[in-house]
């Protein structure tokens, strides 16, 4: 049953919980990500403008994470 997804990315389907970097859903990205306001590693999540940010930063500019946990 394993079939080669050689059409994964669907120009029809962009999930905005994407990596930017490897295209991955959030949960399996095993990139280096951190805070694109302050560069904090810190409880960093991807929020809905494909964005990562730190705790701090979601709450001052009211992001809200896509993660589904
Ligand atoms: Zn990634
Ligand atoms: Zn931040």
């Amino acid at each position: 049953m394993i079939e080669t997804e050689s059409a994964k990315v669907s120009p029809m389907a962009v999930k905005s919980d994407l990596c930017s970097q490897c295209e991955m859903p959030e949960p399996r990205c095993a990139c280096e990500r951190y805070c694109v306001l302050c560069h904090s590693q810190t409880d960093i999540r991807l929020c809905k403008d494909g964005l990562y940010y730190c705790e701090a930063c979601r709450t001052a500019c009211g992001y809200v994470p896509v993660g589904r946990f």
